[in-house]
Order: C-alpha cells, then structure tokens, then sequence
C-alpha cells in the first residue's frame, strides 16, 4: 500500500528503531513514548487487522510477540507484558497495517492498561448463545 506509514517503515522510506526482523515481520518502538519499550510487531505483508490477515502471517507476529516478550522478561528486566490489538475504528485502531503492540510492564510502573474494572449485568448464559461458533 502506497500511503501505508507501516509499509513505509518495513521499506525504510520512514525511520524506525528496530527491535526485531525476520522474513514476515518487522517489530520497532512506538514513536508514542507513552512508556518504556512499547513495541509494535508488524506483519510485511500489508493488512488491516487480525480480520484479514493472512494465517501465515499471524502466526509469524504472535511468534514475534512471544520472541520479543521472553527477551523483555529475560534479558531486560522487566517481569511482564501487556499485549495489545485494536482491529477497527471503533476499537481504536488508529493506523490500518495490523500491528500489536507490546508495552514491557514492573509491578512498580504504576500503569492501569485496564482501568474499566466495573461488573456489568451481563447473562452469560445469554451471551454464549448468540455468540458461540
Ligand atoms: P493503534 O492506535 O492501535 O492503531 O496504534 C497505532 C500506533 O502506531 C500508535 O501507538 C502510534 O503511536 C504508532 N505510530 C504511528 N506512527 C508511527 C511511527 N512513524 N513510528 C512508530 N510508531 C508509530
Ligand atoms: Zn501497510
């Protein structure tokens, strides 16, 4: 895709500061700083989002994310990670090339990555019924 900014970075068109690369993925940091070490893992092949992605594909990225999350864990310092898709714009997804993000996590971070703790009155009885495949 021409004016994909993920495609571009994978091109080198864009700078980027890589973390990981193999042959279907490319993994670097979020210009976000919205904290320490959040990543991107990228497929390169271009995608939208987990609905379209190639199966190939999505299995390479989990296996990065997994890849990335060890070293963070083992080799960084860090004891654990968030990981994190939005596939829509209502869920949030903000650039359309599949992407999930890493953010390394320490209990002493002080960060909240899910700050809707509220229980709702939800059937799941129901919810299963209409949902289930
Ligand atoms: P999302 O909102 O889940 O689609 O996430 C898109 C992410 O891409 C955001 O966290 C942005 O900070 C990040 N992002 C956008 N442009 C760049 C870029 N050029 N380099 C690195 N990260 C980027
Ligand atoms: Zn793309």
């Amino acid at each position: 895709m021409n004016d994909c900014i993920f495609c571009k970075i994978i091109k080198g068109e864009i700078p980027s500061y890589k973390i990981y690369e193999d042959e279907f993925v490319y993994a670097f940091l979020d210009i976000a700083c919205d904290s320490y070490g959040h990543t991107l893992v990228i497929p390169k092949k271009h995608c939208t989002n987990v609905l379209d992605v190639d199966q190939d594909y999505l299995v390479a990225c989990i296996k990065a994310v997994q890849k990335i999350s060890k070293h963070y864990v083992d080799d960084c310092g860090f004891e654990g990670v968030n990981i994190l898709n939005a596939s829509g714009k209502c869920a949030g997804q903000s650039v359309f090339h599949l992407h999930f993000h890493i953010v390394p996590r320490k209990s002493s971070d002080g960060m909240d990555l899910w700050p809707l703790k509220d229980k709702y009155q939800i059937d799941l009885a129901d919810v299963c019924k209409k949902l289930a495949l």
